[in-house]
């Protein structure tokens, strides 16, 4: 292999097959564990009005710091928990988790919501519905309080199926928004027939937006075509003011990013709310 990669050339030796495999196996045996002793973690990052600056709900993500490895991104995260088929019960306790954490924010802040991001194969599992009509139950947490996030793709995927769920979800009283828009490909005739609240405008258009280049022109349709549907738009990404500027000038409602805040964890989530509200 060095050789015909020709003289001077950097070799990079693999660990074998068997490692990675062994290691793999190993990483879902700890995620097992984790999940069972509940060592995982949510982070909530803010959502915030570009009108009023107010925060109008959090957005939960997931966190594992492993004993040994240290922080596990939760890209890696969700695809070692779907292939361990650990994604259902780890979701429900994100869910379950997100919703017992809002609970003790409502008193002071009524209004507030927190948004929980669904994997493929939880909205594929058919208890999904009953699950979160269990938690809203037991919690007493009224409908308005939980927003679903499922990206584009991930919606695209199955659309027979997502669509009926939808509505059932919906029939609940729940928001539904879509993730990572504009990365995907929706077809505009399903777009309008999906019960959706919200488009969450994906963060590689946020990164690069300039007064009239494309990701502005690219941004200014999602959110045109947003409210043609009557729906509420979200900016992921932000980090300038620059951006949330111009996102605002295009009449995006809502933005969220590190120009408000990075994840907080629960502990740190009233003190932002007290010191921003
Ligand atoms: P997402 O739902 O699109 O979440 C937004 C991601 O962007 C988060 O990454 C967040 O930390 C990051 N982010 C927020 N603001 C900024 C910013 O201003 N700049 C930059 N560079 N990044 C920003 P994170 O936490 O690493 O999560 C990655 C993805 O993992 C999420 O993307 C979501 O798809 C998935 N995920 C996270 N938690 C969960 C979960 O509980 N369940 C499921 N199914 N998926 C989850
Ligand atoms: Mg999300
Ligand atoms: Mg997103
Ligand atoms: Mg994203």
């Amino acid at each position: 292999y060095a050789k015909q990669k020709g003289r001077g050339a950097t070799v990079f030796y693999e660990p074998s097959m068997a490692t990675v495999v062994a290691e793999h196996l190993q990483l879902e045996a700890d995620l097992q564990r984790a999940i069972e002793r509940q060592q995982l973690s949510l982070n909530y990052q803010p959502i915030v009005s570009l009108k009023t600056q107010k925060i109008v709900g959090f957005e939960a993500l997931v966190r594992w710091s492993h004993p040994q490895r240290g922080f596990v991104s939760p890209a890696q995260l969700i695809y070692l928990a779907e292939k361990a088929g650990l994604i259902v019960s780890m979701g429900q306790w994100v869910l379950s988790q997100a919703c017992q954490h809002l609970l003790q924010w409502k008193p002071q802040f009524p209004e507030l919501y927190v948004s929980v991001n669904l994997s493929e194969i939880q909205l594929r599992h058919p208890h999904l519905l009953q699950e979160v009509k269990g938690v809203l139950e037991s919690l007493k947490l009224p409908a308005f309080s939980l927003k679903l996030e499922i990206t584009e793709s991930n919606l695209m995927e199955n659309i027979t199926h997502t669509t009926e769920l939808l509505r059932q979800l919906k029939a609940l009283k729940i928001r539904l928004l879509i993730d990572d828009f504009g990365t995907g490909y929706s077809s505009l005739s399903y777009l309008q027939q999906l019960p959706v609240d919200t488009l969450k405008i994906d963060r590689s258009f946020v990164q690069n937006i300039q007064a009239g280049n494309k990701d502005f022109e690219i941004a200014k349709t999602i959110i045109n075509l947003a409210h043609s549907l009557s729906l509420e738009v979200v900016a992921e990404g932000i980090e300038t003011s620059d951006q949330e500027e111009m996102l605002k000038q295009l009449g995006c409602e809502f933005g969220q990013g590190y120009l408000f805040s990075p994840p907080l964890v629960e502990t740190e989530v009233m003190n932002f709310l007290n010191q921003n509200q």
